[in-house]
């Protein structure tokens, strides 16, 4: 209280008097080395940032007594280590607080999310957090992420501004921060070979773990996401497909032939009632022709794997993010065969797959009237003009529709209030809130409303029959895991993703003409449906299904292929 105004404070403290008085008060500050400064956050970290990591390491490795201690001590001290050095070398001088004010809200924020939703921040989880939308990340906050922060980044905030680093010369700065780094990496390798057999086989059979280590997680990440981005932004994609060309199908066919695919959002094939989940949850298409695939693989756990991945003649099987995130898609393959292609999107974007191609960017919230509020419309707003598309098409059109469907956690938001249906559901974005069934059947009620989105497609294009063959295939992107083994939302890596999170529904519909010209026998392929099918075979389905011919086409991966007869 040395710093306390000498002057005796006057009796009425108010008015512009105790104004002054509060205006010098200062605070007391602490001085300290930056050294000093980087292993207290580095430990601070480790003790209110990692519990996810160090839980999920023990419970891999199996717990032998006293060596447990030992395996949580040394996993401590080298996580410890690894911040000191990643501060070390990033926190210089002037940068040292700033870094370590950004980096402890970061790992606040990141060790509420781990926690609550048993996500692992990898570079795909980053790189779908940095394509978000605000709204998409508005439904994020909540009451219990806000207390999360004020404990566990606010105080430390409050702690570092009171911190003043010692001055000193920068040859002085140079042998501290040297002998800081030495020290660490020591540290690190003493902890590394204290548990080395454990841990070996721990970074062999769990590498995701390495993503729950906070913040290096996030840095590690985002470097990687951005610098993934970069490069995709420098490089033209490759062309791929450039001998595509229409089929015989296609020779004198005066009637318009549209296909329409709807790339969804979130839905699990576990709560799909077509499917045989317990709950009727696709009442409206179970009462129309449509062709239910009950056993469907995705090629992710996330949109931005997923969507490019779709679009991408091998994925999965093959799996190569730079090779997908490198070449043009199925739409520049179609479109360079004179397919009409047009993506419209009622989420976070094409994620690529659409680049220089027609489409609408952001729904049309006039068009779609009432539909839309706070710059988010419901998907029913995606089929808002589509009278007037399917009365005015030519030629062969290939219409993507990307819904918003099951995103979460906000999932009552997906739906309009009559859809509610299975009650009571979590109205809540912040999921520790309600109960699993409250979840569940929030969950529930927003594939209430794919459904009728799809007959309602359906309607519509059976409806135009008379002038335009059409047929429509819809498949989700991802799944969602909802409390399973404590896990919430998706995105886990695939390798060891649940069933929840990689089992989609997909749906296909073909009126009679579109099957009669892509000479599809229906039968045959009700047949198919049963067997497995992944997301590796949309983009040879649909070079089969409006007869483009390119080397790309692999039968093998065409759905119908094995319906049609030879031309
Ligand atoms: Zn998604």
């Amino acid at each position: 209280m040395s710093n306390l105004p000498s002057r005796p404070r006057p009796p009425a403290a108010r008015g512009p008097v105790r104004t002054s008085a509060a205006v010098r008060w200062r605070a007391p500050t602490v001085e300290l080395a930056p050294e000093t400064l980087i292993v207290v956050a580095a430990l601070y970290w480790t003790l209110a940032a990692n519990s996810s990591f160090f839980r999920a390491a023990l419970h891999a490795v199996p717990a032998q007594g006293a060596s447990t201690w030992t395996l949580l001590s040394a996993l401590a001290v080298a996580v410890t280590a690894l911040h000191t050095l990643l501060l070390s070398l990033l926190g210089w001088r002037r940068v040292l607080q700033p870094l370590l004010a950004v980096l402890t809200v970061v790992a606040a924020l990141a060790g509420h999310f781990i926690q609550s939703f048993q996500v692992f921040l990898d570079p795909d989880m980053l790189r779908n957090v940095l394509h978000s939308h605000a709204a998409e990340a508005g439904e994020l906050l909540s009451f219990t992420l806000a207390l999360h922060l004020l404990v566990y980044a606010g105080l430390p905030l409050v702690l570092l501004a009171r911190v003043r680093l010692e001055p000193r010369s920068w040859r002085r700065a140079l042998l501290f921060r040297s002998a800081l780094v030495l020290g660490a990496l020591l540290a690190l390798v003493a902890a590394v070979l204290a548990v080395f057999q454990p841990l070996a086989s721990l970074m062999r059979n769990h590498r995701e773990l390495r993503y729950l280590i906070t913040p290096a997680n996030v840095v590690y990440s985002t470097s990687r996401a951005v610098a993934a981005d970069v490069k995709g932004h420098e490089q033209p994609r490759e062309a791929i497909g450039l001998d595509s060309r229409p089929g015989p199908s296609w020779a004198g066919a005066g009637r318009p032939r549209v296909l329409v695919l709807v790339v969804g959002e979130t839905a699990r094939a576990a709560n799909w009632g077509l499917s045989g989940y317990a709950r009727q949850t696709t009442p409206q298409l179970a009462g129309l022709p449509v062709l239910n695939f009950p056993e469907v693989r995705s090629c992710g756990t996330n949109t931005e794997v997923s969507v490019p991945c779709l679009f991408a003649p091998r994925g999965r099987r093959d799996y190569d993010e730079s090779r997908i995130r490198g070449q043009e898609s199925l739409l520049h393959v179609l479109a360079r065969a004179g397919v009409a292609v047009h993506w419209r999107d009622n989420q976070s974007g094409c994620k690529g797959v659409c680049d220089g191609l027609p489409g609408d960017r952001a729904l049309d919230a006039a068009g779609a009237s009432g539909l839309c509020r706070d710059g988010q419309c419901l998907d029913e707003a995606l089929l808002h003009d589509l009278d007037a598309r399917l009365d005015t098409a030519r030629g062969t059109q290939m219409w993507v529709l990307h819904q918003l469907g099951n995103h979460g956690p906000a999932y009552a938001r997906r739906h309009p209030p009559a859809f509610a249906r299975f009650e009571p559901e979590c109205t809540s974005g912040d999921l520790g809130q309600c109960s699993r069934e409250q979840i569940v059947n929030a969950y529930d009620n927003a594939i209430l409303y794919t459904d009728h989105l799809l007959a309602m497609l359906q309607r519509k294009l059976a409806e135009h029959a008379g002038r335009v063959d059409a047929a429509f295939v819809y498949v989700s992107d991802h799944g969602e895991s909802l409390g399973e083994s404590g896990l919430y939302l998706h995105g886990l890596p695939y390798a060891i993703a649940p069933e929840q999170q990689t089992r989609v529904p997909m749906v296909m519909w073909l009126g009679d003409g579109f099957a009669a010209r892509s000479q599809v026998d229906l039968a045959c392929l009700r047949a198919r449906t049963r067997q497995a099918a992944s997301h590796d075979h949309l983009f040879h389905t649909v070079l089969g299904l409006l007869d483009v011919r390119t080397t790309l086409y692999e039968p093998d991966w065409d759905l119908a292929a094995g319906c049609r007869a030879a031309t």
